[in-house]
């Protein structure tokens, strides 16, 4: 191949479009890696609508990575400790199906998890959806999502009826105020941040308020900084609704008509004075004044959120705090405002669409809904019942289920828990447990592959067709333009094989991911996110498109909403289009109101005490990305980010004799690790981080999730990874 293909990066949930070039092409030299071995030259696609033209490092590398330590044929061993050996696919997927059939016959389908991925092509989740949940009967799939945005999911779908964020990041170039809380976006989601950026450097008079307990490069870049103590964003969320409802800066004309709940809410922020929100927070009142104004002063607020809001024991009630402020200001449904979670994975958005976690159902159908099981039976050519109307297990639980011994098969798909799970020894303690555990990666060696009975070898990035949905809803077509290694397959295939090997010929038919997609767009038809006007032929010829996108037409606006806005925004560059939501200011509630929630702080689930003084929190790095399966095998990447590290306030390390450097022993209720200290004034005093990418295969003893817990939001099941109670010894005190 000589010619340059389109594709999407296959990492973060910004979903920035790449062009990438073969390593040697007519015209120009050889492209090679650091170690001079020959690569495939990515560069950034200009054309590509969600990031025109920019391109962060993880991007710019990621072909480095491609042909490095990978998987490439089935491998088996008989228990653990024994070394593997390479089999058949037939071998393989022989032992799994007939294990299938034993945990069916024994202890039912509920004995069979699937732990799937955000890397996962929307194909690989659909047709895991079908295996799972239709033919076999059980709704005990989840994702690593469940990890990172499934507060998000819970909480659009409680406030608005459904799932799905409603903004676009063309807002980014349209708000008057970015209000950014629990998202280091400049790192973790850079050319997000950077289009906010540009357009905070041309608009002077727009805003960024930025909420974090670090002054992260985000921070740094903010009109305003609101360094919170840990756990109290509901305070802070309420406490400026309490200064909007005193000034009279709310919209009652939105409030009376689009939405229910008010009153109660109403009673709640009373009690959120400044004076007894600042000290709450523990910032002064002045700045929680200035972020109330901020918000007061802007026609369209646009609050962008990720992991530091999702991974909380309150992560649900901090999601529809954030979406309270919208609806009480009517910053929602118009350019330039609105509630936009930002997704972690590349396709945990396409995860949500195809049904990927225990308790929903491709096109944004839930398990508990009878209808939805029924339209899904309909279309799978599965009997009526065949859908379990129980949510299964989410991830936590499917750890807790191999500790009790109930579940009698693991597959675990793109995704490497053995780093990324809380309570980290619990889990692989429960992962020795496992009578069978199948896993299913492009890499090897991987912390979880040590854990594993079946290591089947998955392609990834580049080496199968699929398509990718980014944070803004916008979908992509991702081609095949290398051969896959050694004899990889895409997960939708293996998934395929197991199901007709299991007598299910009819459900699998598809030769082709195009054949998958077709089925799955089929799913979504008439749903909030309905995808019937997209396939492969428009993708290729049309590049990316964004839903929703029916078949009959593509959205339009109808004549009140062009009213309307017309009337809200004179510039004709501003008015509205398909790529928001909500623009006609009804959701997909039965009476069309959003709903407000009225929610009191309870604050973090393990708070610090006299034993565990301090609040560790974890998080990104600029350049890694997650467990470093990927990134960890780029050179620039380990060169920019070379060791773990804790994050110490001078004010902390002095009290404890730390100095720059030292080994530290961070300890918590469940474990232990160890980092050299980094003396910052960038982490609040009290507080400790700790990036999260640093493995067994990486570093020594340097597991951030060793420390932390699992305690979970009751609603969306998303554990507190980001804060837990720990102390700290110098190790040369030990
Ligand atoms: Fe990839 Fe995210 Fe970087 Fe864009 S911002 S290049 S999607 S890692």
């Amino acid at each position: 191949m000589t010619d340059s293909v389109k594709t999407l990066c296959p990492y973060c949930g910004v979903g920035c479009g790449l062009e990438v070039s073969p390593p040697a092409s007519a015209g120009r030299a050889t492209h090679r890696d650091s170690q001079g071995n020959p690569i495939w030259k990515v560069t950034a696609d200009r054309a590509h609508p969600s990031s025109k033209g920019m391109v962060c490092v993880k991007g710019a590398t990621v072909s480095e990575a491609v042909d490095k330590d990978r998987l490439k044929y089935p491998m088996m061993r008989d228990s653990l400790g024994e070394s593997f050996r390479q089999v058949s696919w037939d071998e393989a997927l022989d032992r799994i199906v007939h294990r299938i059939k034993t945990v069916i016959a024994t202890d039912g389908p509920d004995g069979i998890c699937m732990y799937g991925s955000g890397q996962f092509q929307t194909e690989d989740y659909y047709i895991a959806q079908k295996l799972l949940k239709g033919c076999l009967g059980t709704n005990n799939f989840d994702a690593n999502s469940r990890l990172c945005m499934s507060s998000a999911v819970a909480g659009y779908i409680q406030s608005f009826g459904s799932d799905g964020p409603p903004c676009c990041y063309d807002d980014l170039d349209l708000t008057d105020c970015a209000f950014l809380i629990g998202t280091n976006a400049a790192e973790c989601h850079p050319i997000v941040f950077n289009r906010l950026h540009k357009h905070l450097k041309k608009d002077r008079k727009a805003k960024l308020i930025v909420v974090d307990p670090r002054t992260t490069k985000t921070a740094e870049a903010a009109d305003l900084h609101l360094a919170i103590k840990p756990g109290t964003d509901i305070d802070l969320l309420n406490g400026i609704a309490h200064l909007l409802m005193r000034w009279g800066k709310i919209d009652t004309y939105f409030i009376d008509e689009c939405t229910q709940g008010f009153a109660e809410y109403a009673q709640i922020i009373r009690h959120y004075s400044p004076e007894i929100v600042a000290q709450s927070c523990n910032i002064p009142i002045e700045d929680l004044e200035q972020a109330a104004r901020y918000w007061a002063d802007s026609e369209r607020v646009l609050s962008l959120w990720s992991m530091g809001v999702n991974q909380s024991s309150e992560g649900t009630a901090k999601v529809r705090t954030i979406i309270n402020l919208h609806l009480m200001t009517a910053n929602i449904g118009k350019p330039g405002a609105g509630p936009f979670s930002l997704t972690g994975q590349p396709n945990a958005m396409g995860g949500r669409e195809a049904g990927g976690l225990s308790h929903i159902l491709p096109g944004y159908r839930v398990v508990k809904n009878p209808q939805h099981r029924a339209e899904l039976e309909q279309l799978w050519g599965l009997k009526p019942g065949q859908i379990s109307p129980e949510p299964g297990r989410d991830c936590w639980s499917m750890i807790t289920g191999l500790e009790t011994g109930e579940v009698g098969l693991l597959w675990i798909a793109a995704t490497n828990p053995a780093v990324s799970m809380p309570d980290l020894e619990r889990t692989k303690a429960a992962l020795l447990k496992s009578p069978l555990t199948v896993y299913q990666d492009a890499y090897y060696p991987t912390e979880t592959a040590a854990y594993a009975h079946i290591i089947l070898p998955a392609a990834q990035w580049s080496e199968k067709t699929g398509t990718m949905t980014n944070s803004e809803r916008m979908v992509t077509l991702c081609p095949q333009f290398r051969p896959r290694p050694g004899e990889a397959k895409a997960d939708w295939e293996i998934f395929a094989e197991v199901g007709r090997r299991l007598g299910f010929t009819e459900q699998f038919q598809f030769e082709t991911s195009a054949d998958v997609h077709r089925e799955f767009i089929q799913a979504t038809r008439n749903r909030p996110c309905d995808m019937t006007g997209i396939n492969y032929e428009r993708l290729q010829q049309e590049g990316p498109l964004q839903w929703p996108c029916p078949e009959e037409e593509n959205p339009v606006i109808d004549q009140k909403e062009e009213k309307l806005f017309t009337s809200l925004f004179k510039n004709p560059a501003e008015k509205p289009s398909a790529k928001r939501l909500y623009t006609d200011w009804k959701f997909n509630t039965p009476d069309t109101r959003a709903r407000f929630a009225a929610f009191h702080s309870k604050g973090l689930a393990e708070p610090p005490d006299e034993d565990y003084p301090f609040v560790l929190t974890v998080g990104r790095l600029y350049g890694h990305w997650h467990t470093q399966t990927r990134t960890g095998r780029i050179e620039k990447i380990k060169k920019m980010h070379p060791n773990p590290f804790i994050e110490i306030h001078p004010r902390d390390a002095a009290n404890l004799k730390i100095e720059e450097g030292a080994l530290i022993e961070v300890r918590s209720r469940r474990g232990a690790a160890r980092f050299p200290a980094m003396i910052t004034k960038a982490i609040t005093p009290g507080t400790v981080f700790v990036p999260m990418h640093w493995g067994a295969i990486w570093a020594d003893n340097a597991e951030a999730n060793n420390l932390t817990h699992p305690i979970a939001c009751p609603i969306s099941l998303e554990p507190e990874l980001k804060a837990c109670a720990v102390q700290l010894i110098p190790v040369a005190f030990l």
